[in-house]
């Protein structure tokens, strides 16, 4: 079996075939010094309680420790802008409203996989959705599609930060790889600004003067604490704005954000079920949740959450 060298070309026709958004190639050299950053995370406990984190550091920043021989980094992505938001007594982060992105995006790999062995049928590649260590945002990055803001999040110029992202890692090469964009945050500062709890304020800028590679403290990010976080209560100096899972206060006045293409219809009858989530009990979460991001949480953190999202 012979390993085939891709059209550039043709990759990106059959993902947009598929439904993604955008598609970009980076050649799998490991990920430089520069464009890394992982190490000074840790090193400054940005990770708090995660220790998974801390696992296969190696292979985040090489892809040929994934699979073997790996020669390209085939990364796609998927906007999820939403129609409408949700209103009501505890906020859901909109990249949650809708079908789990992990489900959705690996659905769709396998069937890009399918239409790329229609013109190379030895193609061989490995799915990824951050259920397997890659450093996601690096590698769109250097596939050319956006950049790491100083939200901490890949940016991309029409999708803004509401996107998600996945990876064909493949021993193929391509005929042409593409190269990263310019960072387009200039002087903007306004999520770090807009953070309650100055979760980018002191890591992410400083790093940001240094390097393409800003830092999330995530012991001071809501997003952290009402999904990650197990504990029976959360440090009382942590504002959850109203959110009982995720927080997008940073995303919302990204003026990248707010320009960015719809992606998501969030129907009436979807909304209502959200906003109803507020006062369900354990087995009326488990029905609404199922299938979608927020059956990552328990339903005592959520109440947990509820409880302590005024603040
Ligand atoms: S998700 Fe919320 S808490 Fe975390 S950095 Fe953004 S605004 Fe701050
Ligand atoms: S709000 Fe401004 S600084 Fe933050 S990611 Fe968006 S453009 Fe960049």
């Amino acid at each position: 079996m012979s390993v085939p060298t891709l059209s550039s070309s043709s990759v990106k026709e059959a993902a947009a075939a598929v439904g993604f958004d955008a598609c970009g190639i980076a050649a799998a050299a490991p990920l430089t010094e520069e464009e890394w950053g992982y190490d000074e995370w840790l090193r400054n406990g940005y990770q708090a309680d995660m220790a998974f984190m801390e696992q296969h550091r190696d292979m985040r920043r090489d892809p040929s420790l994934l699979v073997p021989g790996a020669q390209s980094v085939i990364v796609v992505l998927l906007g999820y802008k939403p129609s409408q938001h949700m209103q009501g007594e505890a906020r859901i982060a909109q990249y949650a409203y809708g079908e789990d992105y992990h489900e959705r995006i690996k659905r769709m790999l396998y069937q890009l996989i399918a239409a790329i062995r229609q013109r190379y049928p030895d193609f061989e590649a490995k799915p990824c959705v951050d259920t397997v260590p890659i450093s996601d945002k690096q590698w769109a990055r250097r596939a050319g599609l956006g950049w790491i803001g100083r939200n901490t999040l890949l940016v991309n110029p029409s999708l803004g930060s509401y996107c998600n992202i996945g990876e064909l890692v493949t021993p193929s090469p391509a005929d042409l790889y593409d190269t990263p964009l310019e960072n387009g945050c200039g002087d903007c500062r306004a999520c770090a600004d807009a953070c309650p709890n100055k979760a980018l304020t002191h890591s992410s800028i400083q790093a940001f003067k240094h390097s393409q590679i800003p830092l999330l403290d995530a012991n001071r990010c809501a997003s952290y604490h009402t999904i990650e976080n197990r504990a029976e209560t959360l440090p009382p100096d942590i504002h959850l704005s109203g959110y009982a899972f995720g927080c997008d206060i940073c995303q919302l006045v990204c003026p990248y954000n707010q320009t960015a293409a719809v992606r998501y219809t969030l129907t009436d009858e979807r909304k209502s079920q959200l906003e109803a989530l507020a006062d369900a009990d354990p087995a009326a979460f488990r029905r609404a949740t199922k299938h979608t991001a927020l059956s990552r949480i328990r339903h005592t953190q959520w109440l947990r959450n509820r409880n302590q999202r005024e603040t």
